[in-house]
C-alpha cells in the first residue's frame, strides 16, 4: 500500500502492484521544491559558449526518472524586471490582480514573478494600448502597426518580434495601463522542460541538466531566457526552491540490451545521451555505443570531454566521432563526421543499431536527417523513395528517435 498526497494535501490510498512503475506525490501539478546543488561552467576559459552542468538534489522526495525523460521547471523571473514594470505601471506591486485561469486573486508582484510571461506581446496588446492611449504619437505608431494589408502585417512581426511587455509599457506611456489591463493581456508562465543528463541508476538522488543560459540583446535591451538564467544565476545553491516535475519522454534506450546504440547530440544536445551511456554502463548492456558530438572549438568546449575520454580507454564506449565547427576555415558539424563514416554507420543500422538525434531542431536536426537518408540511400543501394521509406521503417520501430528543441 502506498500514500499520495496531492497539492491540496488531499490523501489517497492506493494499492501496488509489484509491476507499477515507482510513485511519486510530485506531478506537474504539485512540482517538488528541490534545490541546486551544483552550477558549473562545462566550458573552459576563452570559450565564447556559456554551458552549465546543473544539479538538482531530489534526495527523500520519491521523485522517480527514467533517463530520456526531462525536468520541468518552473522558473521565476527577473525581479528587477518585474521593479521595472511595477515602476511603469505607477503601481506598487501590491495591488491585486487575476491571472488567466486563477479563482482568487493575487498581488501583481507575485503574478509578474511566478505566473505571467513577461515576453511574447501579440497583436492584442498592440490593439489595446491602440485604445487607451491619448498621446496622438503613439496613436500614430500603433495605427500604422495595425493597419491592416501584408506590408503592416511584416512591420508588426518584426516589431513584436524585438519587444517583451516592458517595452511596450516603456513606448507607450499614453496608455496608462491598469495592474488587471497589462495581467489581461499576459500568457500564464509556462514550465520548461530540460533533457535529463543522468542516470538514475548512478543518481537517484539527484537530476543533471545541462543547460546554456539564454542571453542576448534586442531593441536596445539585454534579453534573458526566463528558465536558463533563473537556474543559471539567480537559483542560489541549496537555498531557492526550484519547483521541478518529471516529464516522461518517448525517448529511451532499447530494452534489448545486446542492440547498438548511436547518438548525435552536439551542444547541449549532449544532455540525455550522457544519461543513455551512464545507464548502459550501469545495466551491463552489451551494445556498442557510438556518438557524435560536436561544438565549437574541441580545447573549450568539448563538453563532459574528460567522460568521454575515460568511457573509450574502458572499452564503454566504441566510438566517440568530434566535429568542432570553429578549429578550421570551414565548418565541420556532426552531419558530415556521419557522411564520412558511412559505410560503417550503415553495417551498425543494418546490424539493428538504434538512432538517436538530441538538439537544435531548426538546423541541425533536419541535416542530421538529410544525411541519415543519403548513407541509407548510397550505402544500401537505394534509391530516394526506397531510402525514405528504410528511415520511415526505423522510425516505426522506435529505431530513430529524436529529442529537438
Ligand atoms: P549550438 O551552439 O547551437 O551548436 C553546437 C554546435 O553545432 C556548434 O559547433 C555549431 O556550429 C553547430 N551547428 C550549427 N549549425 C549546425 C547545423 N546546421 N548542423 C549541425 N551542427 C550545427 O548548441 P548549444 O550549445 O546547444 O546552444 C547554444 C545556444 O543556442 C543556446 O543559447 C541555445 O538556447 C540556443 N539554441 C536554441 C535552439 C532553439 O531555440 N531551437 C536550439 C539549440 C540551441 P557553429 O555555431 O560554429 O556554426
Amino acid at each position: 500500500m502506498g500514500r499520495f498526497c496531492h497539492g491540496s494535501h488531499i490523501a489517497l490510498t492506493f494499492t501496488m502492484n509489484v509491476s507499477t512503475p515507482p510513485f511519486s506525490a510530485y506531478t506537474k501539478d504539485n512540482p517538488l521544491p528541490a534545490t541546486l546543488q551544483e552550477n558549473r561552467v562545462l566550458n573552459k576559459d576563452g570559450s565564447s559558449k556559456d554551458t552549465r552542468h546543473l544539479v538538482i538534489n531530489i534526495a527523500g522526495s520519491g521523485l522517480t526518472y527514467s533517463v530520456g525523460d526531462s525536468l520541468g521547471v518552473y522558473a521565476s523571473n527577473r525581479p528587477q524586471i518585474v521593479e521595472e514594470i511595477i515602476a511603469l505601471l505607477g503601481a506598487t506591486g501590491n495591488e491585486p490582480v487575476m491571472p488567466p485561469r486563477f479563482s482568487a486573486p493575487i498581488s501583481l508582484r507575485e503574478a509578474l514573478t511566478t505566473k505571467l510571461s513577461l515576453a511574447s506581446p501579440t497583436k492584442r496588446a498592440l490593439e489595446t494600448f491602440a485604445a487607451k492611449t491619448t498621446q496622438p504619437k503613439e496613436q500614430a505608431t500603433l495605427a500604422e502597426l495595425l493597419a491592416p494589408g501584408p506590408g503592416a502585417d511584416a512591420l508588426r512581426e518584426t516589431f513584436l518580434g524585438q519587444r517583451e511587455f516592458i517595452d511596450l509599457l516603456e513606448e507607450f506611456p499614453g496608455a496608462k495601463l491598469s495592474p488587471q489591463e497589462l495581467v489581461d493581456l499576459m500568457r500564464r508562465l509556462m514550465p520548461r522542460l530540460y533533457s535529463i543528463a543522468s542516470s538514475p541508476k548512478l543518481h537517484p538522488r539527484e537530476v543533471h541538466l545541462t543547460v546554456a543560459p539564454v542571453r542576448y540583446e534586442s531593441n536596445g535591451r539585454r534579453r534573458y531566457g526566463v528558465c536558463s538564467t533563473f537556474l543559471a544565476d539567480r537559483a542560489t545553491r541549496r537555498k531557492t526552491p526550484i519547483p521541478v516535475f518529471v516529464a516522461e519522454s518517448h525517448f529511451g534506450l532499447p530494452t534489448d540490451l545486446s542492440r547498438d546504440i548511436i547518438m548525435v547530440g552536439p551542444g547541449t544536445g549532449i544532455a540525455p545521451f550522457r544519461a543513455f551511456v551512464q545507464e548502459r554502463i550501469a545495466t551491463g548492456a552489451t551494445g556498442r555505443n557510438w556518438l557524435f558530438f560536436g561544438d565549437q572549438h574541441q580545447a573549450t568546449d568539448y563538453l563532459y570531454g574528460d567522460e568521454w575520454k575515460r568511457f573509450l580507454a574502458e572499452g564503454k564506449m566504441a566510438r566517440v566521432d568530434l566535429a568542432f565547427s570553429r578549429d578550421q576555415p570551414q565548418k565541420i558539424y556532426v552531419q558530415d563526421r556521419i557522411r564520412e563514416n558511412a559505410a560503417e554507420l550503415w553495417a551498425w543500422l543494418k546490424g539493428g543499431a538504434h538512432f538517436y538525434v538530441c538538439g537544435d531542431a531548426h538546423r541541425m536536426a533536419k541535416d542530421v536527417d538529410a544525411a541519415l537518408h543519403q548513407v541509407v540511400g548510397e550505402q544500401g543501394g537505394l534509391d530516394t523513395e526506397q531510402a525514405a521509406a528504410f528511415v520511415k521503417q526505423l522510425k516505426k520501430d522506435q529505431r530513430y528517435q529524436r529529442d529537438v528543441y
